[in-house]
C-alpha cells in the first residue's frame, strides 16, 4: 500500500542477515555492495550488534534485497547470521539486535500496515537460510 510519504507501494518488508561475521563492519558491508557492483546497497536498514539501526537507503528507492522482489519491498538486516567459526547460518542476533528489529518493524507497520513482514527465504525459490530464523512466526503479532 502506499503510504503519504512513499510514492512506492509497499508489499513487504523483508528481515535479512547480512550473512557476515559478527564482526563485520557498515564499512565491510558497503564495500560488499560496491565489489558486487549494484548500484543501490542491499537493505534499506541494517542493525548492528550494539543495537543501532542504520539507514543506507531511502524506502522510496528500490534496494536489492531478494531478486524480483525489490519494487515493493522494504529490506531490513541484521549484521551477522553465520557461525564466525564454522561460517554455517547461524541466528546469532544479539539482544540488542532482536529489540531494534522488532521496535523497526514495529515503526515499519505503523506506515505500511498491509506489508507482510517475513524473512529473505519465505519467499518462494528462496534457497538461502536468510535470515537464520523464522521472521513471519516471530513478527506474526504483526502480521495481520
Ligand atoms: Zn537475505
Amino acid at each position: 500500500m502506499k503510504s503519504s510519504t512513499n510514492p512506492r507501494t509497499i508489499n513487504y518488508i523483508v528481515v535479512h542477515c547480512t550473512a557476515g561475521r559478527t564482526t563485520q563492519t557498515l564499512a565491510d558491508l558497503r564495500r560488499e555492495f560496491r565489489q558486487k557492483g549494484w548500484q543501490a546497497p542491499g537493505y534499506h536498514y541494517v542493525v548492528t550488534r550494539d543495537g543501532h539501526v542504520e539507514r543506507l537507503l531511502g524506502e522510496d528507492k528500490v534496494a536489492n534485497g531478494v531478486k524480483g522482489h525489490n519494487h515493493d519491498a522494504i529490506h531490513i538486516a541484521y549484521i551477522g547470521g553465520i557461525n564466525d567459526r564454522t561460517l554455517q547460518p547461524e541466528d546469532n542476533r544479539t539482544p540488542y539486535q532482536k529489540r531494534a528489529l522488532a521496535d523497526q518493524l514495529r515503526l515499519l507497520h505503523l506506515i505500511y500496515p498491509r506489508a507482510v513482514i517475513q524473512g529473505h527465504r519465505d519467499f518462494a525459490g528462496v534457497k538461502k537460510a536468510c535470515p537464520c530464523f523464522d521472521a513471519k512466526r516471530e513478527y506474526s503479532y504483526l502480521n495481520r
